[in-house]
């Protein structure tokens, strides 16, 4: 099949669409983390290694009794970026397991494919956040304070569990930042330079679908419908950073979020409306799509009680020009070329 090129202000694109998909099973609905022993069996694991977010350690302990003797060990200390001590350390309990289930967020998956990564061992992933690391064979690790990022297949999960009822826990912002989180990947899919019949449609049902059930769900935080519906179309922006090249918002997520630490979720939150508006002029598929978008999804982003500038998050305003110039020095793929001043003023405007 052959793909009209987008303007990618002289950059060359892709005339032949390439669509990959991952092999998964995917459960969703509430109460669908009660089938998690049955997803063992099927695999013919005997021994369970348990990666159990702290936040969901009623979650992992109602899982450690279903799982019974199946349970070979547990770990509760996850943290985000995937640190290569914390996986050692994990590594020196995970002995025998062959099979990894792991109950929490992106940091909760990061670590079981890192185990997975090291042990080969099929893996079953019960997300509590909307992050969508559940469904890409990416992992990011980090160590020394460097973050390594590889793309492999074998990495993905092969069974999701999607059960809302792990997500009414969230506290209201970490609902309203990790559903922006989620809407970001979708964003950035209509303009990514390899996107695909598929990855348009997944992307453009993902942000109706999130902008649609955010507010119902930060309006009625514990009703598990709304949630059941945010969670499912926060699957499909996840499908979507599975398969595309992510641009600008990603690559200032990871500049901004690797040089000063940075929060995940409430950073891409704050970035979103301000590269939608830097981006839009310059993309078709997705000034079609997403102009209408615009002003709700800055006024769910402002309406966040935590940090909503750089400025809140710490990062000093002297180092926006360089942020801007390794940004422009090796840009990821973005419909609108990324030029010191034009990246400086989009960072001046976040902060
Ligand atoms: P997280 O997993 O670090 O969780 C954030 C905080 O929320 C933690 O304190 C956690 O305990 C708590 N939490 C999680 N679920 C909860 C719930 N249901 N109720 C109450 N509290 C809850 O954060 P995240 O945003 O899910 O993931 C961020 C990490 O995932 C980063 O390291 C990021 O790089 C990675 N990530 C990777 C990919 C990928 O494709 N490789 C994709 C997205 C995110």
């Amino acid at each position: 099949m052959r793909q009209v090129p987008r303007e990618m202000d002289g950059r060359e694109v892709p005339m032949v669409t390439v669509h990959e998909t991952l092999a998964v099973r995917v459960l969703l609905g509430s109460g669908a983390r009660s089938a998690v022993p049955e997803e063992v069996a099927r695999l013919s694991a005997r021994r369970v290694f348990l990666v159990v977010t702290p936040s969901a350690s009623a979650a992992g302990d109602e899982l450690a009794g279903a799982l019974g003797p199946l349970l070979g060990a547990r770990f509760d200390r996850p943290a985000p970026h995937t640190p290569v001590a914390v996986t050692d350390a994990a590594m020196a309990t995970a002995a025998g397991a062959d099979c990894v289930v792991a109950v929490g967020g992106g940091s909760a998956i990061g670590l079981s494919k890192a185990i997975a990564a090291r042990t080969g061992v099929p893996q079953i992933a019960v997300p509590t956040t909307y992050a969508g690391s559940e469904a890409t064979p990416v992992l990011g690790e980090t160590s020394d304070g460097v973050k390594t990022t590889r793309r492999d297949p074998a990495l993905a999960p092969g069974v999701i569990v999607y059960d809302p009822d792990l997500t009414v826990t969230m506290p209201a912002g970490l609902t309203r930042t990790s559903a922006l989180n989620a809407l970001a990947h979708a964003v950035e899919a209509l303009w990514a330079p390899n996107a695909t019949p598929v990855t348009d449609a997944l992307a453009t049902e993902a942000v109706a679908g999130i902008l649609q059930s955010l507010p119902e769900v930060l309006a009625s935080p514990a009703e598990t419908a709304p949630r059941a519906r945010l969670q499912s179309a926060s699957w499909l922006a996840a499908l979507c950073l599975s398969q595309v090249r992510m641009g600008l918002h990603h690559q200032l997520a990871h500049v901004l979020g690797g040089t000063y630490g940075l929060p995940h979720a409430e950073l891409h939150s704050l970035l979103l409306p301000h590269v939608l508006a830097f981006n839009l002029p310059h993309s078709e598929t997705a000034r079609t799509r997403l102009a209408h978008t615009i002003e709700p999804i800055r006024r769910l982003s402002q309406a966040y009680d935590g940090p909503t500038t750089l400025s809140a998050l710490g990062v000093p305003y002297a180092d926006l020009p360089s942020v801007a110039e390794r940004v422009a020095a090796s840009p990821y793929p973005n419909p609108r070329e990324l030029t010191v001043p034009d990246v400086t003023a989009l960072l001046e405007a976040a902060w």
